[in-house]
This record gives structure tokens, sequence and C-alpha cells, in this order.
């Protein structure tokens, strides 16, 4: 698995997050200021033409770091510097790799997913994006351990991702502007961790 899915992984995230931009508007009005949508479509938006001009030799660590600069130049608010830094450090775990394994696609999870938590210090159960992460690199994790394929890893921390966001729904929020709440933040799903489960979505859906 090379830069052709990298490619692919990108075009479909701008996609599945354009398709729910207004999704994570919603999610982001109950426990936010709303824009967590906005936000994420117009960084992913801005990648698009980027792609083009993206070498025939790259890697699919170039490709991360320039979905990384992007984002971190384009979108406001926590979301940004945090999915930046996520593609920053997943792409440094694999750089210089023409050809992912499952070793090398959980590799790049597990960077990714420490670097949002050394820029935003979230725990799992406090309600972020992170709650998301943590069980799909566990997946991850686990299926690269059992030898499978890098389109099973990701199919595998895919699936964890969705049950992770589906699990903030009771939590209540101890980072970020939901945790202004308080107890109030609890009855609704955390808008990091559903735009983390559709962006490994469209990763599974760009290996398969
Ligand atoms: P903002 O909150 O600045 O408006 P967004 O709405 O784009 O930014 O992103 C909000 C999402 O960012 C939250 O739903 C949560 O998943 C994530 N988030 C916020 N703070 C943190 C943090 N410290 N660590 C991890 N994720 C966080
Ligand atoms: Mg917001
Ligand atoms: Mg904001």
């Amino acid at each position: 698995m090379g830069s052709a899915w990298a490619l692919d992984w990108v075009r479909r995230s701008a996609d599945v997050i354009a398709e729910h931009r207004v999704e994570l508007i919603t999610l982001d009005r109950e426990i936010g200021d709303g824009d967590h949508g906005e936000n994420m479509d117009r960084g992913f938006q801005a990648i698009l033409p980027k792609l083009d001009d993206v070498a025939a030799d790259a890697t699919p660590g170039d490709v991360f770091k320039l979905v990384a600069t992007t984002l971190i130049s384009t979108v406001g608010g926590a979301a940004g510097p945090l999915y930046g830094t996520a593609y920053l450090r997943g792409s440094g775990a694999i750089a210089g790799a023409e050809a992912l394994d499952g070793a090398a696609v959980a590799a790049f999870l597990t960077a990714a997913r420490d670097g949002i938590v050394a820029r935003g210090k979230a725990e799992p159960g406090d309600k972020t994006m992170i709650d998301a992460w943590t069980p799909a690199v566990d997946a991850a994790d686990a299926a690269a351990a059992a030898g499978a394929s890098p389109a099973e890893v990701l199919a595998a921390a895919a699936d964890a991702a969705a049950a992770g966001s589906d699990a903030t729904i009771p939590l209540v929020a101890h980072k970020g502007r939901a945790s202004y709440l308080g107890e109030r933040s609890a009855g609704h799903r955390d808008p990091g961790a559903q735009s983390t489960a559709y962006l490994l979505r469209a990763a599974a859906e760009a290996a398969a």
C-alpha cells in the first residue's frame, strides 16, 4: 500500500467531510461553538488542489506531511493543530517508506494519536477525538500483531473508531469547549470523535 492509497484516502476524506459537514456543525453546536464541520471542510478542500502537484515519486509520508501543513494553516480552532500534529507525527513514523505493511499502518496511527495527546493533553474518557483514536490504535496494533494486511488493519481501526465515537455520547467532557458545559455535555456525541471515525473509515475504504 503506497502513495496511491494515501492520495485516495485524502480525496475520500475531503468527500466524507463535505458530505457530513452539516452533521459535524450540528454536533459541535450542541456542545461547542458549531464550527467543527466548517473547519474540517475548509481544511480538506484546501488540500485537494495541492494533490495535483504531488511528485510521482512521493511517499505516503510526503502526502501526509502536505495534509499536516495545510490543516495547520487553514483549519482554525482546536481541531486544526490537533489533526495537523496527527498527520505530521504519523508522517514521521513512516518517513521514507514507499510501501506500508500492516505494522507500518499501525505505527502511523499510533504516532498520529500520540501527537494529538502531546498537543492537547487529553486522556481517554475526556470526551474528545482521543476516544476514537485510542481504540482505533489498540485495534490496529492487535490486528498488525496477528499478521493482518494493511487493509485489514485499517478496517479494524475504522470499526473501533466508530464504536469509540458512539461511546463518547454518555461522557462528561473534560477537555475543549465542551468541558465548559460540565455535566450538560453528557448525552451528546463528541464532534471530533465523529470526524475521526469518518476519516479512518475513508482510510479503510481507500485500502479495500
Ligand atoms: P473548536 O473547539 O476550537 O471550535 P473544533 O470545533 O474544530 O474546534 O474541534 C472540536 C473538537 O476538537 C472536539 O470535538 C474534540 O474532539 C477536539 N478537542 C478539543 N480539545 C481537545 C484536546 N485538548 N485534545 C484532543 N481533542 C480535543
Ligand atoms: Mg468548534
Ligand atoms: Mg471554534
